[in-house]
């Protein structure tokens, strides 16, 4: 049993602090919204009052926040937890943020003398609730040996793709070619149905062809095709529209860094730019559909 500081209890880690306290470790959990800290509560967590609060007698802290700046200022802000963190203990930030911001908290930490990993996930809403994310490790070997039964619990596959920083490039690229996949995937069923086709046949056949993917199995972007899709409940509970158009934006920063071309990163960050114009930012991202299909 770990004792564990969950921090950030939103889609996706509400459903990951579950998956852990299912695998017998004590959470003490923390959420600027008391709601998502009283689901974390109803499935065994301990409720803390602030995010130092949780961390005490914490073997390892976690942390789930949308964005580089919740993770800058969570650790390294002027309430920042970085001077409370027990010693000793291992710091893992699941977020999904900018390498370079990974690296900075990093650097942080380790030089108070406590690890720290950063691993980013994939497999959306549904993943975290079956416990089977990817996890996108960046870090040093011996942490992640630390991390990997408490990764276990809520994924089922672990990647370790370099030091600080590299989980969260790797997860970009990632995403990146995600919504590129989820835009053209939108567009190719809004072509058909433009010609009668049934867009839940259409996608049946895509999905054992050559176009088939995540967006035409999993997370269809047409509502009715998948029951479970975010699509079929008004594109609710997925990955935020908002939250890829960030990871696109993010992608863009780490292309210039490098001097790399990635002109369908970009058209597909303009996409989804568009779609939050449209008032669809807080819907899941295959939402972006809309932008092809107006009217459905
Ligand atoms: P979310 O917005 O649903 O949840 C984030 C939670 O963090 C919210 O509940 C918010 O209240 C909380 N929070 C923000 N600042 C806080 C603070 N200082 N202290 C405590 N809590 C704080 O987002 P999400 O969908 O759970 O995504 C979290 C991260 O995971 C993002 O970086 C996202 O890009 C990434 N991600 C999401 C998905 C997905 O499908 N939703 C998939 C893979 C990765």
């Amino acid at each position: 049993m770990t004792r564990i500081a969950f921090i950030g209890l939103g889609n996706m880690g509400g459903p990951m602090a579950a998956n852990l306290l299912k695998a017998g470790h004590a959470l003490r959990v923390f959420d600027l919204v008391p709601g998502a800290v009283a689901a974390a509560v109803a499935q065994g967590g301990v409720a803390a009052t602030s995010a130092r609060d949780a961390l005490e007698g914490a073997d390892v802290v976690i942390s789930m926040l949308p964005a580089s700046r919740h993770v800058e200022a969570l650790y390294l802000g002027e309430q920042g937890i970085l001077d409370a963190i027990p010693a000793n203990a291992l710091v893992i930030d699941c977020s999904t943020i900018a390498p370079a911001v990974a690296k900075k908290v990093s650097e942080a930490v380790t030089a108070r003398g406590m690890a720290m990993l950063d691993a980013p996930v994939s497999g959306g809403t549904a993943g975290a609730a079956a416990g089977t994310l990817t996890f996108i490790v960046g870090g040093a070997e011996e942490a992640l040996e630390r991390a990997r039964p408490l990764l276990g619990a809520m994924g089922r596959n672990i990647f370790h793709v370099g030091g600080s920083g590299a989980g969260q490039v790797a997860k970009l690229c990632n995403n990146m070619a995600l919504g590129v996949i989820m835009a053209v995937t939108g567009e190719a069923l809004a072509l058909g149905a433009a010609h009668g086709l049934d867009p839940a046949v259409l996608s049946q056949m895509m999905a054992v062809s050559t176009g088939r993917s995540w967006a035409t199995e999993v997370c269809n972007p047409w509502p009715g095709v998948l029951e479970n899709a975010p699509a079929s409940r008004g594109y609710t509970g997925g990955f935020g529209n908002d939250l890829m158009l960030k990871d696109l934006g993010l992608a863009a920063e780490a292309a210039m860094g490098v001097g790399a071309a990635i002109p369908l990163g970009e058209l597909a960050r303009n996409l989804y730019a568009l779609n939050s114009k449209a008032g669809r930012g807080g819907l899941d991202f295959s939402s972006v559909i809309k932008l092809a299909a107006p009217g459905e």
